[in-house]
């Protein structure tokens, strides 16, 4: 079962992506390096509800 998660950038806190996990794989809150168009660049994204 996959649930919806948001990602957010920890450069500027804002919500840039949605997507799905598998809570079973991952029951930890994810962190991703994700492109941030309002930071303009990489940075590290984390899950939030
Ligand atoms: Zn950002």
């Amino acid at each position: 079962m996959r649930t919806r998660i948001t990602l957010a950038c920890t450069e500027c806190k804002r919500r840039n992506y949605d997507t799905t996990k598998d809570k079973k794989a991952h029951p930890e809150r994810m962190e991703t390096k994700k492109y941030c168009p309002f930071c303009k660049a990489h940075t590290l994204h984390k899950e939030t509800k």
